[in-house]
């Protein structure tokens, strides 16, 4: 029984044996207890939103600038410390600060997941 209905419950009781000041203070209790829990759900949701940002910018965090290898004639990077291996989407990267891969449905085309960036990789 969460506090609210545990107070609900209390002021039906002082209702019933007609305590009409228990029954009022229980309802100014009552009446506290939507503030406090209101209260918590905004707060809740601003931590939810600052854990959010958090998680990118450990994201952002992971890239040293002096690792990234970009190509200006394709829209991907890699990094150097990976073997240049992995193709990153630099737009998703340069706007939104997101680390995301290309993928390859086929073996030429490949496009990013997010922004739907796309280009043929016949050379690279
Ligand atoms: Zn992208």
């Amino acid at each position: 029984m969460s506090f609210y209905e545990a107070l609900k419950d209390a002021a039906s009781l002082a209702k019933k044996v007609d305590n009409i000041e228990l029954y009022q203070k229980l309802l100014d209790l009552q009446a506290q207890a939507l503030d406090i829990q209101s209260d918590n759900s905004e707060k809740q949701k601003r931590i939810n939103e600052l854990e959010s940002e958090i998680s990118r910018l450990k994201e952002v965090q992971k890239i040293n600038a002096e690792d990234v290898v970009q190509d200006t004639n394709y829209p991907f990077f890699t990094l150097e410390s990976e073997g240049n291996k992995i193709k990153y989407c630099s737009n998703c990267w340069r706007n939104n600060g997101k680390i995301v891969q290309f993928s390859s449905p086929n073996g030429v085309h490949r496009m990013c997941p997010m922004c739907n960036t796309s280009y043929l990789s016949r050379t690279r």
